[in-house]
């Protein structure tokens, strides 16, 4: 039988408890860091004790911490692997072992512990980290193939322009050894998984970018939960796993549908509710109330999405309530604060999902009138006409459109999913302009470009985030990686 999640999880902390770790409850999913909108990683809770702001308590500790990543939203349902609610396992060390020790341990846990065949494994290091790249072959016996140099966006983990900073190594499980060591592309997701990342904290950079050994050199890893949890459970992807398939089986079932015989899309929706209400629930339970700014704004479009992906399956009245048990019920052992949330919870669904479906309405009714302003035009050129028939034989006339900006109005301001409005249009004989569609949404991405966040450890950093977020007005997105993010 598999290991289960919650297994998972309890055997990660006490593997770390039995080499002096302390082990440290989940941190909310509202930072204390005022530099970014939700926890994001494993480390954002140590951040003072990196900056060296904060003396720790402790010399090493491990945690399961709960993370929400908006960043890769659009990834969710998409990918195998990728989620905005996720747990991250981590083992952390405050200047005391460094990566020699942080390797071992990570190969320990994963080959002794978790049982993962040496084959399956391949790791990376940073192209310049030939110290890391020494200890994986020569102390850990990994061969040299299957240990690949990247470069700076993958392995090199900077908080900002300037501060603490370091090389990281990963690990990723190779579903498919067979197909050798002279392929290995570990971009390539039909083959490999990354699950455990180890960041060796070395460097502090200054302002002309030179690099300065710390003195106090610290370790900050991330094994994803679920990820781990898709490879020992052996099925296909993240969402199959018994942290998340129960919620998408509820979905389903108030769906009338079976996960398994359905198409793709469909698959994709019932990924996303999976997803999106595992976020809610928790985000709900840490006191974030939905609202038009900040992370209130984060978890209404998160709600509307789960409407509206439940309206795609052919859900029509009210669910989010019921998936959301099924959520509360599996997160309940490991997060207590869920179960004693749950009446909150729920009342915040039930209004959040009402409203949305009275703009729903809203949006069905504009929907209409733009179609009656179109139509009249199209029937009269299709009207036979006695008279222009005698020496006109109208050819056929190009279907008239619903224009990108309209169903790019009905999308943004009123959820409708670009598929709806289709599919009402369809039904009244027209189209809609999907290039100039995607051409308003890609203004809007390019509009929240320009305004992502990363985290920066440095404190006049923190200063300047601090200051932005308070004259913020308006939710565009963060990042760890300063990658786009957004939440539609
Ligand atoms: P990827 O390259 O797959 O997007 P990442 O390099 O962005 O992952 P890290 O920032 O290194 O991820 O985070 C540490 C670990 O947390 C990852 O190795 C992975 O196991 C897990 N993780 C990161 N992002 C997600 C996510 N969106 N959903 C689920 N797990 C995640
Ligand atoms: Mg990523
Ligand atoms: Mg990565
Ligand atoms: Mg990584």
């Amino acid at each position: 039988q598999h290991l289960s999640g919650n297994e998972i999880r309890n055997i990660f902390l006490d593997f770390f408890a039995q080499r002096s770790h302390q082990v440290l409850p989940s941190a909310s999913l509202v930072p204390e860091d005022p530099t970014v909108l939700l926890t994001i990683a494993g480390m954002l809770p140590f951040k003072p004790i990196f900056l060296g702001q904060r003396t720790p308590e402790f010399k090493r500790a491990t945690t399961s911490q709960k993370c929400i990543r908006t960043n890769d939203i659009e990834n969710v349902g998409r990918t195998k692997r990728h989620h905005t609610f996720f747990e991250m396992l981590g083992n952390f060390s405050f200047g005391d072992y460094f990566k020699e020790q942080a390797i071992a341990w990570g190969w320990e846990i994963s080959t002794q512990v978790f049982g993962l065949s040496p084959k399956n494994l391949v790791v990376s290091v940073f192209r310049d980290d030939d110290e890391a790249f020494a200890i994986w072959r020569d102390q850990i016996g990994v061969p040299e193939a299957r240990i690949k140099r990247l470069g700076e966006d993958d392995n090199f983990w900077a908080s900002g322009p300037t501060g603490p900073c370091g090389p990281c190594s990963e690990i990723y499980y190779d579903f498919h050894p067979e197909r050798g060591d002279e392929n290995i592309d570990l971009e390539d997701d039909t083959r490999f998984i990354e699950f455990y990342n180890l960041v060796f904290m070395q460097y502090n950079r200054d302002a002309t970018g030179n690099l300065t050994p710390l003195q106090n050199k610290n370790i900050d890893t991330g094994m994803g939960l679920e990820r781990i949890a898709q490879i020992l459970q052996k099925v296909p992807n993240n969402y199959e796993t018994d942290l998340i398939f129960p919620i998408i089986q509820t979905a389903a079932q108030i769906a009338g549908i079976d996960y398994h015989s359905s198409d793709e899309k469909t698959k994709v929706s019932l990924k996303v509710i999976g997803d999106h209400v595992r976020s809610v629930v928790h985000m709900i339970a840490d006191e974030i109330r939905a609202s038009n700014v900040g992370r209130g704004y984060v978890l209404r479009r998160l709600i509307r999405r789960v409407v509206r992906h439940g309206r795609l399956i052919g859900i029509s009245g009210e669910f989010t309530t019921q998936v959301a048990e099924t959520a509360i019920a599996l997160s309940e052992s490991a997060y207590p604060n869920v179960r004693q949330r749950e009446a909150a919870i729920k009342a915040e669904l039930q209004r959040e999902e009402s409203n949305f479906l009275r703009t729903l309405d809203r949006g069905e009714k504009l929907l209409d009138e733009v179609i009656n302003r179109i139509s009249p035009i199209q029937q009269e050129n299709d009207l036979p006409s006695p008279i222009r028939e005698e020496y006109y034989h109208p050819s056929p006339l190009p279907k008239q459109n619903i224009s990108g900006l309209d169903a790019f109005t009905l999308y943004d301001t009123y959820g409708f999913p670009l598929e709806l409005t289709q599919e009402i249009a369809a039904e009244n004989g027209l189209e809609v302009d999907v290039e100039g569609f995607n051409a308003e949404m890609q203004k809007q991405v390019e509009r929240a470009k320009a305004a992502h966040e990363t985290i920066d450890l440095t404190v006049q950093g923190s200063l300047d985030k601090l200051a932005e977020h308070i004259h913020a007005t308006e939710f565009l997105g963060y990042s760890q990686s300063a990658a786009t993010a957004k939440v539609e």
